[in-house]
């Protein structure tokens, strides 16, 4: 009997809710079934994709792939001592779920984290971040399976090779490795300091009259400033950010920065380096809300790109390269995607 089902719309398993096929869609529920869908996927000679939330994908077209939806389930303590927890979530857990359950639990770490859709599993693919807190600062390990081997492989934080908006499996492990589970090192209150420092959040805070903020106000303030910022994929369907922040050499940022003077700028991960907010650069080049047929920029949040309906995947992806031409032209500066392009 066949594990997959031939001939599956994606639409329902990306927040774009852009329509393209798979040629095969399966489940994975238990890692147990691992290796008899990685062996029908070699019968059918079919590459194998993996889909967590859907909600850092662009579909450009139907895919020739045998599309596994990964929703491994389950939320443990491995560990709890006076300062910390260990907690083990499994790859198909929603993130902003574990977040919620963090919080109740009176666990610290995830609070700047809140609101980010997907599953647990993608979470380190792209060191997922927001408000100056990267999950690289809680993760503890990364546990895989090895698809070449089918081997459990445990990749400790340093050997993820976290970077801003990376990790190892972009790069050297590119689909080398099913992530099954991760392991997070949550806080006690008092044992850590909150970060308040980024965007809105203490403006947020006073207008919320939170006099001591704790990790579950900071949390609420977090979610106040993304609902009212952030397209939601059940109205506009978007993956987020569809660029990464550049960072470019200092010297470049400074002589730019002669000519344009309200440009902002934050230092890079790496010295020498400093982060241009791409929002910005689209706003300044005209293109803030710009849209084209069912595709474009959204009007409160340049950075992300949206499906007004029935748009393409070709259309969304021709509305990305014309702003990065467009921002490349004026600042020449070259802004890449942060969406993982299928
Ligand atoms: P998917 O889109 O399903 O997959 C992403 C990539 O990871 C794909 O290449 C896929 O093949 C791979 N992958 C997924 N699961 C596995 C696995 N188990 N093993 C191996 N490979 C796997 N991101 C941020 O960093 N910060 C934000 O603040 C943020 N805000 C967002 C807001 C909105 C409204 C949206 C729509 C997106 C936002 N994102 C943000 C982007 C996105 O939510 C994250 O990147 C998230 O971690 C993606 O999870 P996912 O399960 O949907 O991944
Ligand atoms: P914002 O607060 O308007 O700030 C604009 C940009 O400036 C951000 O992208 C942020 O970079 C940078 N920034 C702001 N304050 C900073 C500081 N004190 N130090 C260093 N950099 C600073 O941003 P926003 O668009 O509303 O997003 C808020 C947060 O949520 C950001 O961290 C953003 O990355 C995250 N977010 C991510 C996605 C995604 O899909 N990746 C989607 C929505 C929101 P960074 O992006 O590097 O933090």
């Amino acid at each position: 009997m066949s594990l997959s089902r031939s001939n599956i719309s994606l639409k329902p398993y990306t927040t774009f809710g852009i329509e393209a096929h798979a040629s095969r869609l399966a489940v994975l529920e238990d890692i147990a079934q691992w290796k008899a869908l990685q062996d029908e996927a070699m019968a059918l000679n079919l590459p194998i994709k993996i889909l967590g939330g859907g909600s850092n994908v662009l579909l450009t077209g139907d895919q020739d792939a045998y599309v596994i939806l990964n929703r491994l389930k389950g939320i443990e303590v491995l560990e709890q001592t006076d300062r910390h927890w260990l907690v083990r979530a499994a790859a198909g857990e929603n993130w902003h779920q574990l977040v919620m359950w963090s919080m109740d639990q009176g666990m610290g770490g995830l609070e700047n984290l809140s609101l980010i859709p997907g599953c647990c599993g993608a979470a380190p693919m792209q060191n997922i971040g927001a408000y100056g807190v990267e999950i690289k600062d809680v993760l503890e390990r990364v546990e895989t399976i090895d698809r070449a081997t089918g081997e459990v492989r445990i990749f400790s934080n340093a050997e993820c090779a976290f970077g801003y908006r990376e990790s190892i499996f972009k790069h050297e492990a590119k689909d080398q490795f099913i992530i099954t589970a991760i392991v997070l090192k949550l806080r006690r209150a008092g044992t850590y300091a909150l970060k308040m420092d980024y965007g809105d959040i203490k403006a947020m805070l006073e207008q919320m009259q939170v006099a001591v903020p704790d990790m579950k106000a900071l949390c609420e303030a977090v979610m106040a400033i993304r609902r009212s910022k952030l397209p939601d994929p059940a109205e506009y369907g978007n993956a987020g950010s569809f660029f990464k922040n550049p960072e470019v050499p200092t010297p470049m940022y400074d002589s730019l920065k002669e000519k344009y003077p309200l440009m902002p700028g934050y230092p890079g991960t790496q010295a020498g380096f400093t982060k241009v907010p791409a929002g910005w650069l689209i706003e300044q080049v005209g293109l803030k809300g710009y849209r084209s047929g069912q595709a474009g920029s959204f009007a409160r949040q340049a950075l992300v790109l949206v499906n007004y309906g029935g748009a393409t995947g070709a259309e969304v992806y021709a509305v990305a390269m014309h702003i990065q031409e467009a921002v490349f032209n004026q600042f020449g500066i070259t802004i890449l995607p942060e969406v993982n392009v299928w």
